[in-house]
């Protein structure tokens, strides 16, 4: 067994949140940025409007607009699961060597989690993307960032009340050295989105999404149970996130599989599928910080559990 995932490998170490998720049902969650898409650091006022996915909006970009490349400059750019997967895989790494050459670790405030952000140059970050290329654009342009797809669109998502699942939606935000926004061309926000094949993307990123934004929301109130999420299982959501081959040796070479059930032929295909093993990534982050039914443990662990408890509280 690895002695670099003593780590937790049970909720145990989280107070469960299974009661404050319930508490929570019937309340709305506050809106949350996921992708803000402001990529420039012009100081200028951003005026986020709220689109619906037929919502018109008229933006082009392409070379030859005054503003080419600008917006790859001094970006912000937290980089999503989904994008260390297609990433690593454009230059033929894995995504751990694609962290270690390309990213940096950043906090995410609004939901106090360590995320990654692509490295831009300069010594103050302010110098063009390491991908761009003054004549041609972006040279990863087919994998490139999520954030980048969206721009000029900003990703939000909110939870109503008595709903299980979140709405997400669409701003776009104008920000002024982007003249994309003075062109004619007119189109809907699930064009763009089809343009810019970001649905895939989605997907993939789903959990991520819905752990930022759960711990987003409850944020005000210090996070699950009142405090914040344990040093120990941030690290365990930034390993998740940026380095899957860590998560499959914490998967195959731990008690992972004693504890939790998981059927053989899912055991298999997690062994060489980076995506698969994400989602499984997710769903354990989920039950591990907010006590969601999202993976079962074995039954013989849970009555395990139940006789430890009773053992602890003197119960005959
Ligand atoms: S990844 Fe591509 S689109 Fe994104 S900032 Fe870098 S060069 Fe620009
Ligand atoms: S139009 Fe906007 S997105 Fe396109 S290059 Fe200019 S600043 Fe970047």
């Amino acid at each position: 067994m690895a002695d670099e995932f003593d780590g937790p490998v049970s909720p145990d170490h989280e107070p469960s949140a299974a009661a404050e998720q319930a508490a929570r049902k019937g309340e709305d969650e506050a809106p949350v940025e996921i992708f803000d898409g402001v990529r420039g650091h012009d100081g200028n006022p951003i005026l986020p409007v709220k689109l619906k996915e037929g919502d018109m909006f008229a933006f082009s970009c392409h070379k030859g607009i005054s503003c080419w490349n600008e917006c790859c400059h001094g970006a912000d750019i937290v980089m999503t699961p989904g994008d260390m997967l297609r990433l690593s895989r454009h230059f033929g790494i894995r995504p751990i060597e694609f962290l270690d050459r390309y990213c940096y670790q950043a906090q995410w405030d609004k939901a106090g989690l360590p995320v990654a952000k692509l490295r831009m140059t300069g010594e103050d970050g302010s110098g063009p993307c390491q991908f761009v290329d003054d004549e041609t654009g972006c040279t990863v342009y087919e994998n490139r960032p999520v954030t980048c797809r969206y721009y000029p669109l900003g990703l939000a998502a909110i939870k109503m009340k008595g709903q299980e699942t979140k709405d997400s939606f669409n701003f776009l935000v104008k920000e002024s050295h982007c003249k994309g926004h003075d062109e004619s061309k007119l189109l809907s926000v699930g064009q763009f989105r089809k343009e810019q094949g970001t649905d895939e993307y989605d997907q993939i990123n789903s959990g991520w999404m819905d752990i930022l934004m759960k711990a987003a929301s409850w944020a005000s109130t210090g996070g699950p149970y009142g405090k914040e999420i344990s040093a120990k299982t941030q690290g365990m959501f930034y390993m998740v996130s940026t380095d899957i081959d860590a998560f499959r040796r914490f998967v195959l070479e731990t008690r992972f599989l004693e504890i939790y059930q998981i059927d053989p032929e899912t055991i298999k295909v997690l062994k060489t599928n980076d995506s698969v093993l994400l989602l499984l990534g997710f769903d354990w982050l989920k039950n591990v910080i907010y006590g969601e039914p999202t993976i079962s443990m074995k039954e013989s662990v849970l009555q395990e559990g139940i006789a430890k408890t009773r053992n602890e509280l003197g119960a005959s």
